[in-house]
């Protein structure tokens, strides 16, 4: 359980009117799965409206955002970012990942969220009886544990299920889905599969650290969606020669010592040490196909009412981009999703307020 320098232990006796843990059913009123800016936003909102939830998180506090790249800057201002109306504050103009980070965790013992860290919730299940769900987790021992809720936010975002090229190759342990940094790469062939701002900012980190960059993009031109201040300086590597872009290309195979790409001049073979495929990633509806949350379509948008956010599902919300249909994952970001939390809490505190033995 997090704590303030284990100064919040046992706190959860010491509020009055907690609404949260039923001491006479050890049953939980509310568990959210995920504890990343939505997942907290929503916590955040459910403890001011008297609820007090379990957060249940596979990973640290805001687990995506550690995973992001170590010298990401975002490209949102820090107000943007901001959860529980708690001042996101940085001398600079767009707050770093370490800064996030050290925010994040911060809002989580301000408000002395109560979060079960590197446990996963591996299975929802909704009980016929009574309508509750009970939760099946696993720790880090990989013992298995089960709990008993009276309500479930899903909040489970989308960055552990990065999108696959579905190429031969793939498989090779040269290939990663993810970036983290440059170092390891200097003076060495690297590709890159995307277009967008991880593509980008990727290319521009290890051209700056001598890797010999070759960017590989299905779109005719760079992506409108990247970032204002970074394009003219990706276009300006690319005019000079400091970066290959490869505009309307795939790359189609991998091997260990090269890749081959279809270019609009027909199919090359480049030599190759390392390939990164920052394609964007899609949300995992494991959890929530089988807790019966309905789709419009397999790839399209869960059924959500977004007054409250509550699913075709009575007493399951989902908070942030794992709301967002698998094809517009981009559509929910922290800007917009941070927000979600608000009109969950509002509908779950009115619930326990008419039915206080739900
Ligand atoms: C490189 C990059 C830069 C970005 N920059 C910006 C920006 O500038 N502005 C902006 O608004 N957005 C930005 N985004 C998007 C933004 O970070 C995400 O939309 C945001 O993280 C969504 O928050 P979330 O809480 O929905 O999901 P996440 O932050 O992904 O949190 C989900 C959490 O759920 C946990 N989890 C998943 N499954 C389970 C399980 N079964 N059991 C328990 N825990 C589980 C995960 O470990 C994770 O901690 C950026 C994204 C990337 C990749």
């Amino acid at each position: 359980m997090i704590s303030d320098n284990g100064k919040d232990q046992g706190r959860e006796h010491e509020r009055e009117g907690d609404q949260g843990l039923d001491q006479e059913h050890g049953r939980e009123r509310v568990v959210i799965i995920g504890a990343g800016p939505c997942g907290l936003a929503a916590a955040i909102e459910l403890t001011a409206a008297g609820v007090d939830p379990l957060l249940i998180e596979r990973g640290a506090i805001a687990h995506s955002i550690f995973d992001y790249p170590t010298y990401m800057i975002f490209h949102s201002t820090p107000e943007l970012l901001e959860i529980g109306g708690i001042p996101f504050t940085t001398p600079n103009e767009k707050p770093t990942r370490l800064e996030a980070l050290n925010y994040y965790r911060l809002a989580a013992v301000r408000n002395r969220l109560r979060i079960r860290t590197y446990e996963t919730v591996t299975k929802v299940v909704r009980r016929e009886a009574d309508g509750a769900f009970t939760v099946t987790t696993e720790n880090r021992f990989g013992e298995p544990t089960q709990l008993t809720a009276d309500c479930v936010v899903v909040a489970t975002g989308y960055f552990d299920h990065p999108n696959k090229l579905g190429i031969p190759g793939e498989h090779l342990p040269k290939v990663f889905s993810y970036y983290k940094e440059a170092h390891p790469y200097a003076d060495l062939q690297v590709a890159i599969a995307g277009g967008n701002n991880s593509a980008i900012d990727a290319a521009l980190d290890l051209e700056r650290s001598g890797a010999l960059v070759t960017v590989v993009y299905r779109g005719a031109e760079l992506s409108s969606k990247v970032k204002a201040w970074t394009r003219p300086m990706f276009l300006s590597k690319v005019d000079k020669g400091r970066i290959r872009m490869l505009y309307q290309s795939r790359i189609v195979e991998i091997m260990p010592h090269a890749i081959r790409v279809d270019t609009p001049a027909g199919y090359v073979e480049l030599p190759n040490d390392f390939v990164f495929t920052l394609i964007g990633y899609q949300p995992d509806r494991t959890l929530l196909r089988e807790l019966g949350v309905a789709f419009a379509g397999p790839n399209g948008a869960p059924h959500i009412d977004l007054a409250t956010m509550e699913t075709n599902v009575p007493g399951v919300y989902l908070a942030g981009v794992v709301s967002a249909g698998g094809n517009e994952a981009n559509s929910i970001f922290i800007e917009n999703g941070r927000f979600h939390g608000k009109l969950i809490a509002e509908h779950i505190a009115a619930r326990f307020k008419h039915n206080p033995k739900h």
